[in-house]
């Protein structure tokens, strides 16, 4: 788009990145993180260089999921990522800070002026795709953040609960006013698989995804299941060891639609 052009003109010259993709969605606690660190393992895997800007500053939980407790170190040219343990490059203001456990309290233009860094002062190097952790919602932040990265497109986490309450579709108007394209909607705790008698449940209700990705004109990349495997490497910080592939074909799909 017009916009992204423009902001990766003021891109900093010591940094390329190929593709920035942001992981949205319409509210807290939904699995966006989760989503965006198994999505940076996924196009890692493939072959791809990776990268994850943690852009959620109130939120960050990028590092703990690649268990990562260093902080960044810089040189004259600016802030090198941290790098994990498969080579995937990340920033985040829990690498900054002195003491991870503190709050960040800052209000929207300081947290815009972070993401800007991140993406200005960092030193990124020939990143195939960098995956963007956007701050929760559609409130100020989000949008601020949205207008102040070269984003190429979109994807909209959401679990099912949220599907029935609207709050998606927020996420996706705003997504679609940012004119950047939704690359697809993934659906997190979509269902549970009985360890005992290999049931499907659907936890939280009939899935209503479908319909809101053919009323919004885009598509369903991925439902994933509430998976305590999943949950367990992600929270004890080894999202690298989850042997799952949940998200493959969506790393097709999103791969042939930016390409
Ligand atoms: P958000 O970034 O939207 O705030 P997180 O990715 O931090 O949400 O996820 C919130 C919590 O829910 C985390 O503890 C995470 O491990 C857990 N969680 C998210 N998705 C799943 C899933 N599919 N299965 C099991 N636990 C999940």
């Amino acid at each position: 788009s017009k916009n992204s052009e423009s902001l990766r003109e003021s891109l900093n010259q010591y940094s390329s990145v190929k593709k920035v993709i942001a992981v949205v969605s319409g509210k807290g606690g939904v699995g966006k993180s989760l989503v965006t660190s198994t999505l940076a393992v996924t196009f890692n895997r493939l072959g791809k260089k990776t990268a994850i800007l943690d852009a959620d500053i109130t939120g960050p939980s990028i590092p703990k999921a690649f268990g990562i407790n260093e902080r960044a170190k810089g040189n004259e040219y600016g802030i090198i990522p941290v790098t994990t343990e498969t080579g995937i490059d990340l920033m985040s203001v829990n690498l900054l800070l002195e003491n991870p456990t503190d709050p960040v309290v800052w209000r929207a233009p300081v947290i815009t002026g972070t993401v800007k860094q991140f993406w200005r002062d960092v030193i990124w190097e020939n990143e195939d795709y960098m995956f963007v952790d956007m701050p929760p919602g559609t409130g100020d932040v989000p949008l601020t953040v949205f207008q102040s990265l070269p984003i190429d497109g979109i994807i909209v986490v959401a679990s099912p609960q949220e599907l029935v309450s609207m709050i998606v579709e927020k996420a996706v108007k705003m997504a679609n006013m940012m004119n950047v394209p939704i690359l697809g909607l993934v659906e997190n705790m979509s269902y549970f698989v009985c360890p005992d008698c290999g049931k499907k449940h659907n936890i939280f209700g009939e899935s209503h995804i479908d319909e809101i990705a053919e009323r919004y004109n885009t598509k369903v990349l991925a439902k994933l299941p509430i998976d305590s495997d999943l949950a367990k490497c992600v929270d004890d910080g080894r999202v690298e060891l989850f042997e799952g592939n949940y998200l493959d074909d969506a790393a097709q799909e999103i791969e042939k639609a930016l390409a």
